[in-house]
This record gives structure tokens, C-alpha cells and sequence, in this order.
């Protein structure tokens, strides 16, 4: 029988991991005949909360689970960590400055960081959910100088999937028509879905849709404040979905992206269109075997540009901010 895989949650006991878990564990992120460890991460007070949904994943008698270990010490919770999804941050309350927001993650996201380049496996593969994900990743990498760099990845498929459903309900083709679709930049307001390299059943989407000013006037904000009209409609934030394009990320790292598709992910530049290198950023990629490539030779036309620019632009401001704050 094979060896479980070791896979540590942070934020366990929240909204996020409460979705994520049972899916973790009943095979969902790695394969169906894969068993895996749990390692739950949490501050101290959320440690009875974290051991509440651990009942519960014992009361599933999920097959695949061979063990789930709770802990608010971030070194019993990276040590032999495989695959660490890093969902607990804290997030911005009112009145708060971006500069206090970034630093009080510095605070989680860098001894985190230390404790998986001292603790976990070497084949380690790190996805940061928590906001914001593309500088918590920065911050994270920037503490673990002896893990590849690359294997510090930022969560933008649930932005990936949001369009390609947008795009679904906009044409009335099914979800599994629609591939090549790339968000660009930032997991944030200012990411950019781009739709001018997507196909709709084989056919070139922005062509098929040929309306600029749905564009930019529907489809990229939609995209973009859907987690706001999530909360506006349901009263408290997408978790389910959030857990899903975890899921997908890490699924899809892991497996393999289609042959002729690809997928979204924030990974660390390598300069790639302009993107200057180091940066946490979503690009198109494809994934085999474990490792992903940027896709390149894009055309990249005039609509895009200053959208991917702007995105990018904030990009670096966030790493100049937590640079200053020396967190990097
Ligand atoms: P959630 O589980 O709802 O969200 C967790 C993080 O994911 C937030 O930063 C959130 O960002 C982010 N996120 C990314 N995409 C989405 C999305 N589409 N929708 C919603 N959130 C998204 O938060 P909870 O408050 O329920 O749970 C957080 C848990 O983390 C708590 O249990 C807390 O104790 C724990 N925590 C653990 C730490 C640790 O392990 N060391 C450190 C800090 C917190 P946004 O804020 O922008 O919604």
C-alpha cells in the first residue's frame, strides 16, 4: 500500500478549512487512491474548534484518512508536510491600513515560512489561500531560502472559475467546452481575466462574444467583486468555493493540467511577459508530473496590456510595502 501523503491545513477551524477538509480527505486533492495525514494548524484559542471538525472527519470513517494531527505550533505542523495549504490570515477589519494588514501577516506568514524550510519534506508543495495570497506567498518563500522557490504558489483558480462559469452563462456552453483561459496579475480587485486566447467548443471566445464593452464592462467586474456579491447575497464570505479552487490548484499541480488546455495559477515570475521577476503573479500554466511551465508566446493585444500592467504594478508595490517592513 502506498505511504500517506502528509498535507498540513492552517486556519483549519475555519470557514475555508471546514469546507476543505472532508474533501481532503476523501481523496479529492490528490487521487482517489491516495491516503492521507492530516496536520491541522491554529492559534491557540481555535484549537478546541480545529478538534470539533477532526471529530467530524473521524465520524466519515473516510477510507483514505490515516491520521490528523492538530497543533498551534507551526514546526510539529510543517514537519514531513508534502503539500501545505495555507488558509488562516488575518484579515483586514475596519479601519485597518494596508500597512498594518500586511505586517500582522508578516507575523503568520514568515515564521510559517522558516518552519517549512526547516520541518517539511523536500518535495514540499505550497499553496497560500489566505489574503492577500500573492505577498503572504512572497513573504512565506522569502523565509524558506532552502525550499525551490517555485514551490510557493498563490491561489487565483477560484478567480479562473468564476470566469470560465461567467463565460458558461454568457454563451450557454457547457463549463467543460471552455479552456485556455488565463487570469493575469494580482488576486485581487485589479486581477485580469483574459478571455482572448480561450476557446468555447474549439472556437476563440473573444471572437465568439466579439463585445469589448461586455468586457470590460461586465464580465471582468463580475470576476472581480464576485467574492462581494457572495457576501452581499449570502451574508458571509465564499468558503465552499474558495476550498473548491483549492482543491482544483493542488489537484491540478499534481495531476496534470488536459493536453491543449491549461489552468491559472500565482507562481514566482521568471519574466515572462513582462512580469518582472520574483513576483508572485497568476500566468497561464501547464502541469506535468508535478512541475509546472508558464505558457509562452501569447500575443498579448491593447486591451490586455494595461489591464496585466496594472495588476502587476500593485504587485509590486505590495512587495516594496513588505520590504520596507522588512518581512522580505
Ligand atoms: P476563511 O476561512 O473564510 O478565510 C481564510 C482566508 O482565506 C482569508 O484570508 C480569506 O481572505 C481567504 N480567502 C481567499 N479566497 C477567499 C474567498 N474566495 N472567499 C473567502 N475567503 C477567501 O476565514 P475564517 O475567519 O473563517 O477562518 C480563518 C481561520 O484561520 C480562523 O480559524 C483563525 O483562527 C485561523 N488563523 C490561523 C492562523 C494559523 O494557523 N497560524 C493564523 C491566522 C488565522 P479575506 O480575509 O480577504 O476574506
Amino acid at each position: 500500500t502506498r505511504t500517506p501523503v502528509n498535507v498540513t491545513v492552517t486556519g483549519a477551524a475555519g470557514q475555508i478549512g471546514y469546507a476543505l477538509l472532508c474533501r481532503i480527505a476523501s481523496g479529492h486533492l490528490l487521487g482517489p487512491d491516495v491516503p492521507v495525514k492530516l496536520r491541522l494548524l491554529e492559534i491557540t484559542p481555535a484549537l478546541g474548534a480545529a478538534q470539533g471538525t477532526a471529530m467530524e472527519l473521524d465520524d466519515c470513517a473516510f477510507p483514505l484518512l490515516r491520521g490528523i494531527d492538530i497543533t498551534d505550533d507551526p514546526n510539529v505542523a510543517f514537519d514531513g508536510a508534502n503539500v501545505a495549504l495555507l488558509v488562516g490570515a488575518r484579515p483586514r477589519t475596519k479601519g485597518m491600513e494596508r500597512g498594518d494588514l500586511l505586517e500582522a501577516n508578516g507575523g503568520i506568514f514568515k515564521p510559517q515560512g522558516r518552519a517549512i524550510n526547516d520541518h517539511a519534506a523536500d518535495d514540499i508543495k505550497v499553496l497560500v489561500v489566505g489574503n492577500p495570497a500573492n505577498t503572504n506567498a512572497l513573504i512565506a518563500q522569502a523565509a524558506a531560502p532552502d525550499v525551490p522557490a517555485e514551490r510557493f504558489t498563490a491561489m487565483t483558480r477560484l478567480d479562473h472559475n468564476r470566469a470560465i462559469s461567467q463565460l458558461a452563462a454568457k454563451t450557454g456552453a457547457a463549463v467543460s467546452d471552455i479552456k485556455r483561459l488565463t487570469i493575469w496579475g494580482n488576486h485581487s480587485a485589479t486581477q485580469y481575466p483574459d478571455i482572448f486566447h480561450a476557446e468555447i467548443a474549439g472556437k476563440n471566445a473573444a471572437e465568439l462574444i466579439g463585445d469589448e464593452a461586455w468586457l470590460a464592462d461586465a464580465f471582468i467586474p463580475t470576476v472581480a467583486k464576485r467574492g462581494a456579491a457572495i457576501i452581499e447575497a449570502r451574508g458571509a464570505s465564499s468558503a465552499a468555493s474558495a476550498a473548491n479552487a483549492a482543491i482544483d490548484h493542488v489537484h491540478t499541480w499534481v495531476n496534470g493540467t488536459a493536453d491543449g488546455d491549461w489552468t491559472s495559477m500565482g507562481i514566482p515570475s521568471d519574466g515572462s511577459y513582462g512580469v518582472p521577476e520574483g513576483l508572485i503573479s497568476s500566468f497561464p500554466v501547464t502541469t506535468k508530473d508535478g512541475a509546472y511551465e508558464i505558457v509562452q508566446g501569447l500575443d498579448i493585444n491593447e486591451f490586455s496590456r494595461p489591464r496585466i500592467d496594472a495588476s502587476v504594478q500593485e504587485l509590486a508595490e505590495e512587495r516594496d510595502a513588505v520590504r520596507a517592513l522588512g518581512l522580505i
